[in-house]
């Protein structure tokens, strides 16, 4: 314990770009206390007293977090050669406008295939926002803000309509997650108000 505890003290300050500010929220700030051990590696470090980890692995922490597959709006850059999750709008009467599929998508994010009863279907509408990630996402700050970054994009005859809809799906949408308790309600309800500021017809016809 003391060897460990004498190579935090005596551990170089790390060159590596990354500020106090970076850390903070990944569980490390600098400071005088020295901690026996980092719950995630063990090792003993100096830091603040209410650090969570270790230095190093708060960077690993955060650079976790920098290469998660992120929300991205619309359908550029989409995977077509595997599945992906996306907010597709489908626009049909019986359904929700835009529906969470998993699926994969075509070039132009025009037809977005499906399985459905053990075969193949695919569907009509267009990508609002995907994610390149295997399981089932949630409705995440990011993920409304995608969807809100795709209104007013497309030069589609029928995108007036097309945004209204999807507009309105997503203040719908966000209302429900808010009503069961989303966990970062306020901040998805801002993210979703935000489409209110955009200019695109809301004429429906
Ligand atoms: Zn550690």
């Amino acid at each position: 314990m003391a060897s460990s505890l004498t190579r935090a003290m005596s551990a170089p300050i790390p060159d590596d770009g990354y500020s106090t500010g970076d850390l903070v929220p990944h569980g490390w700030a600098p400071g005088g206390y020295l901690c026996r051990a980092c719950p995630d590696c063990g090792e003993g470090y100096s830091g603040d007293k209410r650090c969570r980890r270790c230095r190093a692995c708060a960077v690993k922490s955060l650079e976790a977090r920098r290469d998660r597959p992120q929300w991205q709006s619309g359908h550029k850059g989409i995977p077509t050669d595997r599945q992906v999750w996306a907010y597709f709008y489908v626009g049909t009467s019986d359904e929700d406008d835009v529906l969470l599929l998993r699926g994969v998508s075509g070039e132009d994010g025009e037809v977005f295939t499906v399985e459905h009863e053990g075969k193949p279907w695919g569907r009509d509408g267009h990508v609002v926002c995907w994610i390149d990630v295997e399981e089932r996402p949630t409705l995440s700050v990011e993920a409304v803000e995608a969807a809100v970054a795709s209104l007013g994009t497309r030069a589609f005859y029928y995108s007036g309509g097309v945004d209204h809809a999807v507009e309105d799906w997503l203040h719908r949408e966000v209302l429900r997650a808010v009503a069961d308790g989303h966990q970062d309600a306020p901040a998805i309800a801002a993210a979703a108000l935000k489409s209110r500021e955009l200019k695109f017809s809301r004429y429906c016809g």
